[in-house]
């Protein structure tokens, strides 16, 4: 394919993106296949990111291909309102053995924008739905990211996502992230200090009635702004609030569901049940936008009390259940099932600490905190200049041959989950020079 014309340059207005930074030196992806990109020069680079978190098994998984393309050949589209297509009912059943407890109902959609906020709208709805419609606060946290819906990102807490667009829902509070450099700076794992952290749900309950409060919603390990891992115990004691004060608990899987900590999901990983679970990203392996909401049964069988008549919940969207996408989570979870992806994951976690952890003592970093193939390397900034220094050390990896991202001042790390020890060796290298090349 041609390089886009400057014409298409300015037409394309990039999401999440510098664009005219972007576009005064663009750098274009033509292919990929496994571990690595090729770029449009014709050179590779290692995928340090799993595309955006999401491409769990490898880039063009032949098992994942090969699906996609049967579909298309078989039944391009049909709506799940009025008919249904047999493949969309034969994931939800697949996702339900997978889902940890009882969380067996499960709704789709196509983004983990959309997961979050349909799981908020399930919460909020099943509560009306028992005649308690006096719950409607949702907890969010500080330093969370749940995508870009109203929902998301009303209960989402990184300051510049929601702050360009006025007041957001209301009745939303926010307990504070967990992030404790002081006393858990080169934790490997679960940080040591800070289940504490989750009694201000405790305070909030008591300041505004807790019979007031509908839903929590947590990612396990907060992604976006900078890979946070939960000090030990913490969600548990989250799970031990909810459940004292009726309030549901959600956790948003959008990144960590699906292999990514060494487990099929962070609930199995910490050995916590949330009531709704939001998911996207690994659910096709970023081959195709899917998202699912996984619903614990007992909250399911709330809304099927009344009359047979009408719409049970009133919410969807065209693509819920897409042919396309359903047969791309089929193959992506034979895929799991066949290479035990989290059983790879969870083999190589400790090598990946270990190559990471080796990076204390190169200039600038502060922190290095990571679980499964989750990890972030954060930077001390140039003085007055925030943010600078990881992008510079994000283009010098990517001039070197490997794509990592830099979120604020980290570095994150997040590669397929079949990435060998001898690529996440190069990695911390490659790693290793670009912090050196930028202090220099
Ligand atoms: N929730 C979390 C935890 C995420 O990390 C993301 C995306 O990175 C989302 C929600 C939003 O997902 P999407 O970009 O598919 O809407």
């Amino acid at each position: 394919m041609q390089a886009p014309t400057p014409a298409a340059l300015d037409a394309f207005w990039m999401p999440f993106t510098a664009n005219r930074k972007f576009k005064r030196d663009p750098r274009f992806v033509t292919g990929a296949q496994g571990m690595h990109y090729t770029m449009s020069d014709g050179s590779q680079v290692l995928d340090g990111i799993a595309g955006l978190w999401c491409v769990n098994a490898g880039h063009r998984h032949p098992a994942i291909s090969a699906a996609l393309k049967q579909q298309i050949d078989t039944l391009d589209y049909a709506s799940n309102f009025q008919l249904g297509h047999p493949a969309a009912f034969t994931l939800a059943e697949r996702l339900a053995d997978w889902a940890p407890a009882d969380l067996n109902r499960v709704f789709f959609t196509n983004s983990g924008s959309e997961s979050v906020d349909t799981a908020l709208k399930i919460a909020l709805a099943w509560h009306r739905a028992r005649g308690d419609a006096g719950r409607y606060r949702l907890i969010g946290r500080a330093r969370a990211y749940h995508g870009v819906g109203f929902g998301g990102i009303s209960v989402a807490g990184i300051a510049k996502h929601r702050n360009a667009f006025g007041p957001l829902l209301n009745g939303v509070d926010h307990l504070p992230h967990t992030h404790d450099p002081k006393r858990n700076a080169f934790s490997r794992g679960e940080p040591l200090h800070g289940v504490e952290h989750a009694d201000a749900l405790e305070a909030i309950c008591a300041v505004h009635d807790p019979a007031t409060i509908a839903a929590v919603i947590v990612e396990p390990i907060a992604g976006s702004t900078g890979v946070l891992p939960p000090p030990v115990g913490y969600l548990t004691r989250l799970r031990e609030i909810c459940d004292r004060h009726g309030i549901l608990l959600i956790f948003d899987e959008v990144i960590t569901g699906f292999g990514r900590l060494g487990a099929r999901f962070a609930a199995d990983r910490f050995g916590v049940v949330p009531d709704l679970m939001a998911t996207a990203k690994g659910l096709t392996n970023g081959a195709i936008p899917m998202g699912a909401v996984f619903v614990r049964e007992a909250i399911h069988a709330g809304f099927m009390q009344g009359s047979e008549a009408g719409v049970e919940f009133a919410h969807g969207y065209t693509y819920s259940g897409h042919p396309l996408a359903c047969a791309a989570a089929l193959a992506t979870l034979q895929v799991h099932q066949e290479e035990d992806l989290a059983g790879q994951c969870a083999a190589i976690a400790p090598y990946f600490e270990d190559v990471l952890h080796a990076l204390r003592g190169e200039p600038a970093v502060a922190d290095v905190r990571n679980l499964g193939l989750l990890g972030a390397v954060e930077l001390s900034p140039f003085p007055g200049r925030p943010g600078v220094r990881a992008q510079a050390v994000e283009r010098r990896c990517l001039e070197q041959g490997l794509l990592v991202r830099a979120l604020g001042e980290t570095i994150a790390v997040s590669p397929p989950l079949v990435v060998s020890r001898d690529q996440l060796a190069g990695l911390a290298e490659t790693l290793r020079a670009a912090l050196r090349h930028v202090d220099a």
